[in-house]
């Protein structure tokens, strides 16, 4: 079976380590989710989630637990990682943000709460690159992609990127975690569609 870190320091740890357990199960898989705190065990994991939360407090947990690194280290070594939110934000190469030590992982520019302006949280049905069915999205004072770089663009809102992929990282300003269907979590860990 899978070793599944998830790091669990703000957000939705739970639902995220089930989802991994049911996309894990519906691809012929096991998966075994761990909650990640500190150092030393990221190089275990077979593949990792970095849920969202709020941006800074993850980002400064993540640098002085000495995580950032073994997260970096993780996606070098080209095993996968999904990051949602507060996650892609981290992840990403810039988020206009002092406070957050963006990791460089998601060849991306972002601003936080660029969606929270208009409503705070909704949800939409999304068509994601690689799913047969329409994906039920939750957006929540979700960030803004200004700029997909080099990604793969797996679902746009609004003609804007709401998912990508660069390379074993997949990004998504909503939260995949808070529904029943966990085709996300399939198509970041189970399904590469570019093999
Ligand atoms: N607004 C949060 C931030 O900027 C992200 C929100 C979320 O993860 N739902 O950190």
């Amino acid at each position: 079976s899978l070793t599944a870190g998830v790091v669990a320091v703000q957000g939705d740890f739970r639902e995220h380590a089930a989802a991994i357990e049911r996309a894990a199960r519906a691809h012929g898989e096991r998966a075994d989710p761990i909650e990640i705190r500190s150092s030393g065990t990221i190089p275990d994991c077979d593949l990792l989630l970095l849920p969202g939360g709020e941006s800074t407090a993850i980002s400064t947990h993540l640098q002085r637990e000495g995580l950032a690194d073994e997260i970096v280290a993780h996606v070098d070594a080209g095993k996968p990682l999904l990051a949602t939110c507060a996650g892609l934000i981290v992840a990403c190469a810039d988020a206009g943000d002092e406070r957050v030590e963006n990791l460089g992982l998601i060849d991306a520019t972002v601003e936080r709460n660029a969606f929270g302006r208009q409503r705070d949280s909704f949800e939409t049905d999304l068509d994601v690159e690689g799913l047969d069915e329409p994906f039920p999205a939750v957006f929540i004072r979700a960030p803004r992609i200004d700029d997909a770089g080099d990604c793969e663009v797996l679902a746009t809102f609004d003609g804007q990127p709401v998912a990508v992929r660069d390379g074993p990282v997949v990004g998504t300003a909503f939260h995949p975690e808070l529904t029943d269907d966990a085709q996300v979590h399939r198509l970041a860990f189970f399904e590469r569609i570019d093999g």
